[in-house]
């Protein structure tokens, strides 16, 4: 079976306001090591792990600060190394309004065929108060110049449950998104993380606190709106028109194997899972360091063994968050010798009573209630 692999640059050209993933503004000297280390790294995983790659996803952090020949080079030790498959999605996250109309057709001649838009928002005081380098223009911009450079499977990527936001500024933001008609849309709740600028702001008093119920009211209007609209939603905060699910995410949500390269990535595949060291010069340090090579990965922090219960519990926690697919009776019994009924019977009874879930012995899903409670449904089948 092919695995996902996972390619992390951790450069942003500004840190949003919002944004805790492991990326760094100003650390444009280490591009080009950087560059080099993460080719390296995947070039011994290939050869630790020599299975086919089914999904490459490059992402960060902003991969499009990278020039194109530093792009290239890091391609080219994936496809020089890898058998990657000749359908494979190759998808590359980018900052709107960041990229020219030359970048995007060299980035798509390098083979990347989805385009994934940090819009989040079109509204340009929402904008700004998340410190995005964009506005509302170069998102439009940016899309038109996509669809140019040959690009037919663009993401846009908006957020929802701000600081002062309301539901009519929410509806105005979604019918912009959907007039740009992108192939997929991922809807994100806000989560104001430890030691962000806008977490420190809302705690100072100096803009409101979001209010979780109207989150959730605005959740519900986008999931009717983009209903209407013929996008079908497949997972908890994913959307897409039929035939264009994110083939890379879904190796995680069916909790397949995966591959993670570069700084603070994870990996999870035969039976264990490690995850790399997070800052840039350490992890170009470690991976550059010669001499024999540690297991898994040179740039390997930590990590641990999955067993069977483990396995279990989260593929339970993954499968439910594909709103349509649910979790399938057939590929539990296949992957674990067991039926749902005989791991999870009284649990999942409980939860269909509780209206969270809907069981038609064949398949599992959340209703639409288990999806606004879903934290409270996996914490139920991960073991203690
Ligand atoms: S562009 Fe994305 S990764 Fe970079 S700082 Fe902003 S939210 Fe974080």
């Amino acid at each position: 079976m092919p695995i996902g692999l996972y390619l992390h640059i951790p450069f942003c050209r500004v840190r949003c306001t919002y944004c805790d993933f492991n990326t760094y503004a100003g650390l444009g000297r280490l591009h080009g090591p950087y560059a080099d280390a993460l080719a390296q790294e995947v070039r011994l995983l290939a050869s630790r792990f020599p299975r086919p790659v089914g999904t490459l996803f490059l992402g960060g952090g902003t991969p499009t600060v990278l020039s194109i020949k530093l792009l290239r080079r890091v391609l080219a030790a994936c496809f020089d190394t890898f058998a990657v498959e000749d359908d494979a999605e190759i998808t590359s996250e980018a900052n709107p309004g960041t990229v020219s109309l030359d970048y995007l057709r060299a980035l798509r001649h390098l083979g990347v065929n989805r385009l994934s838009l940090g819009a989040q928002t079109f509204d340009r005081g929402e904008l700004a108060m998340l410190g995005r380098v964009h506005d509302a223009e170069g998102v439009r911009l940016t899309v038109q110049r996509a669809r140019a450079a040959g690009f037919d499977n663009l993401n846009l990527d908006l957020i929802y449950g701000l600081p002062g936001q309301t539901l009519t500024s929410w509806a105005r933001t979604l019918e912009q998104a959907m007039a740009l008609t992108p192939e997929h849309i991922s809807l994100y709740c806000l989560t104001l993380e430890e030691g962000t600028p806008l977490r420190d702001r809302v705690l100072q008093g100096r803009l409101p606190a979001p209010d979780p119920d109207l989150a959730a009211d605005m959740y519900e209007l986008a999931d009717d709106r983009l209903a209407r609209e013929g996008y079908r939603q497949y997972e908890i905060s994913n959307w897409s028109r039929p035939g264009y699910e994110c083939a890379h995410n879904l190796v995680y949500w069916r909790n397949r194997p995966y591959l993670g390269a570069g700084a603070g990535a994870h990996s999870s595949i035969k039976g264990q899972r490690w995850w790399n060291v997070r800052p840039v010069q350490t992890y170009i340090d470690r991976v550059t360091a010669g001499g024999a090579t540690p297991w898994p990965s040179p740039a390997a922090e930590d990590g641990e063994i999955i067993d069977r219960a483990l396995e279990m519990g989260e593929t339970m926690m993954l499968g439910l968050r594909l709103t349509r697919e649910g979790v399938a009776e057939a590929d539990f019994r296949r992957r674990f010798g067991l039926s749902l009924e005989e791991a999870y019977g009284d649990v999942i009874r409980e939860l269909v009573n509780a209206g969270l879930l809907t069981w038609d012995q064949t398949r599992l899903r959340l209703t639409r209630r288990g999806r606004l409670l879903g934290n409270r449904v996996f914490a139920r089948f991960l073991p203690c």
